[in-house]
């Protein structure tokens, strides 16, 4: 380390320096005080609602609807209905124009999009802003260029479309998740019903007014609200594919019941990702990216760097700057543009990460918490370290999907890769060297579906993204994310 670098860490952190707050206005978002499930291109009166939330206040937003079975039939009925009138028939080009407007309509509307989004599910804006909305229109305007070319996207494989997708998604990501499903499903020429996750569902419903606008034909999109029980009856339902984003233990139970059906399949499932920083890496840099690795989006990553994996040598250092820079991380409001950190998205997924986390504290881990005010209605967490981490305390195994790090050690490159795979997830990886020949070598070893080198969650349209092992099976993004919704004759 360089003589300029000690004086940096030990100059006091200047505590007296507070940001003014800067809000962003909520005014642009016109909530409904009641939504309906978005059935054939109209607004369906639910049998059943719940009230979803703001997880930063607990105050109620909005009433919506809990889809029963037979509700979720009349929407698989519609996509049905769309798909063998007209919608496969189409020409892709004119696909491709619906995608197009669909594009260009979320970047019109993007602030309005990402108040909702920090709104519902307690990210900050600045996230929301800055990675949700931009990436979302990428994922439309990416695969609408594939639309009017898929005999060129696999030649001499004539592509055909499947029919109707179930897709349910999580409530870490509400509308990139759903860009994620939509897009592909549409440019390869199926119509869809998607279920937004049971706590964020208020992204996809304003993404129903922007399919209205885009004059999209009624019942290719068909968003349908509620809890697992409307995902379990989505899965059952007349659909010819399923597409699913959440936990490995609802995966399984969807992969038990579709075995032997003939409906197609993909899983996104979770993660325990091992991001390794070796003694040459450039160690300030590496430190932003174990911050971005594990603290982005509150932890609620299914990629995030959740096991910091740190060569012995450099192990102090490392840590020493790591909790200096986790002391000016702002957590808080998720409008104000200034905070790093926002809320945890549900009271259950609190509850979770507080049990993991006590568990990391009974099985003998250190744990650092930086000084912190929380406020005191909504769910909240501090960004966690959590040091002294054996392999085989819990806090190294299951994901927590909150902001909490496990910091193990190692002393070569084979015991980081022995390390970075003993999990039985292989979502992502991140490495930190200088040296391209480890990066490579590194990358042939890590059994993940992603690995970062010198950068973490770095994400494009264009780049396939899933897992090995329990991280599930397919592809979205990229090509790779095209074939799932496609049969070749
Ligand atoms: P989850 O239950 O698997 O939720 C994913 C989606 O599946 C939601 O829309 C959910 O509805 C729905 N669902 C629930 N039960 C279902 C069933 N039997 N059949 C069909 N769909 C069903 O995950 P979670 O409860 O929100 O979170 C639990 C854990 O999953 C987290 O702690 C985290 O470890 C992991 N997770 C991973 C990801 C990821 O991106 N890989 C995302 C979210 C969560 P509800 O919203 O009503 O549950
Ligand atoms: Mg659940």
């Amino acid at each position: 380390m360089t003589e300029l670098e000690r004086k940096q860490d030990r100059a006091p952190i200047p505590s007296g320096w507070e940001y003014a707050t800067a809000p962003e206005s909520r005014d642009i978002v016109q909530l409904r005080e009641r939504y309906g499930l978005f059935v054939g291109g109209d607004w369906l009166e639910p049998k059943e609602t719940y009230t979803t939330i703001d997880p930063s206040s607990e105050e109620p937003l909005a009433e919506v609807g809990q889809a029963t079975e037979e509700e979720v039939g009349l929407a698989v009925a519609a996509a049905r209905e769309a798909f063998e009138n007209g919608w496969s028939a189409l020409p892709g080009s004119e696909r491709a124009k619906y995608l197009f407007r669909i594009a260009r309509i979320l970047q019109e509307r993007s602030r309005e999009f990402a108040v909702l989004e920090s709104l519902n599910g307690g990210k900050p804006i600045r996230e929301s802003r800055d990675v949700d909305l931009p990436l979302s229109a990428a994922h439309f305007f990416y695969y609408a260029g594939w639309a009017d070319k898929l005999e060129y996207a696999f030649p001499n494989r004539t592509p055909k479309s499947l029919g109707v997708a179930g897709q349910i998604i999580p409530w870490n990501f509400p509308l990139l998740m759903l860009a994620w499903k939509i897009a592909p499903a549409l440019a390869a020429g199926n119509t869809v019903v998607l279920k937004p996750a049971e706590t964020t569902p208020l992204s996809a419903l304003l993404f129903c007014d922007v399919i209205r606008q885009a004059e999209l034909p009624p019942g290719v999109v068909n968003i349908i609200t509620g809890d697992g029980r409307a995902g379990a009856a989505l899965v059952k339902a007349e659909v010819d594919k399923v597409a699913f984003t959440g936990s490995t233990e609802v995966g399984k139970a969807i992969q038990r019941e579709l075995a032997g059906t003939g409906k197609k399949l993909t899983l996104e499932l979770g993660g325990k990702a091992a991001n390794v920083i070796f003694d040459d890496a450039a160690l300030d840099q590496a430190v932003e990216g174990i911050i971005n690795g594990i603290y982005f989006n509150q932890g609620h990553v299914c990629c995030a760097g959740s096991r910091l994996l740190v060569q012995e040598s450099i192990y102090e250092p490392v840590i020493s700057k790591l909790k200096r820079r986790l002391q000016t991380l702002r957590v808080g409001d998720p409008l104000d543009k200034n905070t790093d950190v926002g809320a945890i998205n549900s009271r259950a997924q609190l509850d979770r990460i507080q049990e993991l986390v006590r568990s990391g504290e009974e099985e003998g881990a250190e744990i650092y918490q930086p000084p912190c005010r929380l406020p005191e209605k909504g769910y909240w967490f501090v960004p966690t370290v959590f040091t002294n981490v054996a392999q085989s305390y819990r806090i190294a195994q299951e994901e927590i999907f909150g902001p909490v790090l496990s910091v193990l050690t190692f002393r070569t490159p084979d015991e980081a890769v022995e390390k970075a795979n003993n999990t039985p997830y292989g979502l992502s990886a991140g490495v930190w060297t200088e040296k391209g020949s480890r990066i490579l070598w590194m990358a042939q070893k890590l059994r993940a579906g992603v690995i970062w080198a010198n950068t973490y969650n770095r994400f494009d349209p264009a780049s396939p993204f899933g897992g090995y092992k329990e991280s599930g099976f397919g592809r979205e993004g990229g090509l790779h994310g095209l074939e799932p919704y496609l049969k070749f004759e």
